[in-house]
């Protein structure tokens, strides 16, 4: 069995120093917003080049309080893919907001920048982007869209801590920048975890403040918040594992490109294509294969993990539903649903076990095409 990510091989390298490290938090009797939240606020602001940091409990409350210490809201509209994990449109959601999806470059996945101008309407208030699979998108372009249109940018780094475009690093382009810790993305947590980064000190501050009951001042509530903190136990064991994560990326990237060798002949597998001017971490390896659903449950009976990210686009969700996107409205999207399948990928996979998944996913083509008769 190859499964796709796997937390226990991780844990023999920094478990030792993790353990230590909470035990620590354990006996000081400090658990909540003390001096290892603090900390790693600060370091990690300066590993990602930005002003602020501020931890919260997860990616998906990272992006909703961006979006609410934006003040968007009611009547607004925000822009972003349909390509994504569903907790980037809930997101927008939970503020009152509508999500505006528009389409993906179907080499990148990400959102595609030459088509967002046409999707702002005066209702615009933001644009997501989403480095998908850690891949960056291209901000020049979806920087220059938002300045021109007066739009906020709040980018969803959720999959890409690490990444960088035209060397500098994802999250610290846009208005904000949200990262996850969960505990399978690059840098995870044994928990849960998020984080909002920022170079505006009033944003900071609006941030810190929404976390914690929308308080600036204990027991002053000015406006609505959330209890949305990371805590010091979660905060402690990143600090240890942060330390390797720009190891654990070049790893990934080892991978990916042995697997890109191996499947060199295979005109059945398109591999990734790595843009211009992007340094990407590779949360996933992401092919294209025919047959997909087929060869899917054959790879899953030979013992390999591998995933599909994701099995159906946001647009076609039941939550939703009501704006009303029929089949067709988005093609790249929905072309790339039905044919994408991520492999086996996490920093301590061995090249046996990659060319073993490699040899797999051939004959369950092949297979699979002899069952079709293609
Ligand atoms: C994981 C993920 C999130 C949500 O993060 P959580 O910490 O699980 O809430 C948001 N967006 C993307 C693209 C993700 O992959």
């Amino acid at each position: 069995m190859i499964p796709i990510f796997d937390s226990k091989r991780q844990y023999k390298l920094i478990g030792e120093e993790a353990e230590k490290a909470v035990c620590e938090v354990m006996r000081s009797g400090s658990y909540i917003l003390g001096k290892n939240v603090q900390a790693l606020e600060k370091e990690l602001a300066e590993y990602l080049g930005c002003k602020y940091t501020v931890g919260v409990n997860s990616g998906t409350d990272a992006l909703h309080i961006a979006l609410r210490a934006l003040n968007i809201g009611k009547g607004d509209e925000v822009i972003t893919t349909a390509f994504t994990f569903v907790a980037t449109a809930e997101a927008i959601g939970m503020v009152g907001a509508k999500p505006v999806f528009v389409d993906i470059n179907p080499d990148t996945f990400n959102i595609d920048p030459d088509k967002i101008e046409a999707a702002i309407t005066p209702d615009t208030k933001a644009i997501i982007p989403v480095h998908l699979y850690g891949q960056p998108c291209e901000m020049d372009k979806i920087m220059a869209i938002a300045q021109k249109h007066n739009l906020r940018v709040v980018e969803d780094c959720a999959q890409a801590i690490g990444s960088s475009y035209k060397g500098k690093k994802v999250g610290t382009f846009g208005d904000i920048g949200c990262y996850s810790f969960y505990p399978t993305k690059n840098l995870g947590t044994m928990g849960d975890g998020g984080l909002c980064t920022t170079n505006s000190e009033e944003l900071k501050e609006h941030i810190i403040a929404l976390r914690n009951h929308g308080s600036h001042v204990r027991y002053h509530n000015d406006e609505l918040g959330l209890n949305s903190r990371l805590d010091e136990i979660q905060a402690a064991i990143l600090r240890v594992k942060a330390k390797y994560v720009d190891e654990w990326d070049r790893q990934r990237r080892e991978h990916a490109a042995y697997y890109n060798k191996l499947f060199a002949n295979c005109p059945d597998v398109q591999t990734p294509v790595e843009a211009d001017n992007t340094y990407c971490v590779y949360h996933q390896y992401t092919v294209k294969i025919p047959n997909r659903d087929e060869v899917h449950k054959m790879l899953g009976e030979a013992g390999i993990g591998a995933m599909l990210y994701y099995p159906i686009p946001l647009h076609f969700q039941k939550v939703n539903a009501w704006l009303g996107m029929g089949k067709g409205s988005l093609p790249h999207t929905e072309a790339d649903t039905e044919c994408v399948i991520s492999l086996p990928m996490f920093p301590e996979i061995t090249k046996e076990e990659q060319e073993t998944v490699a040899k797999t996913l051939i004959d369950c083509i092949n297979k699979s095409k002899s069952k079709v008769g293609v």
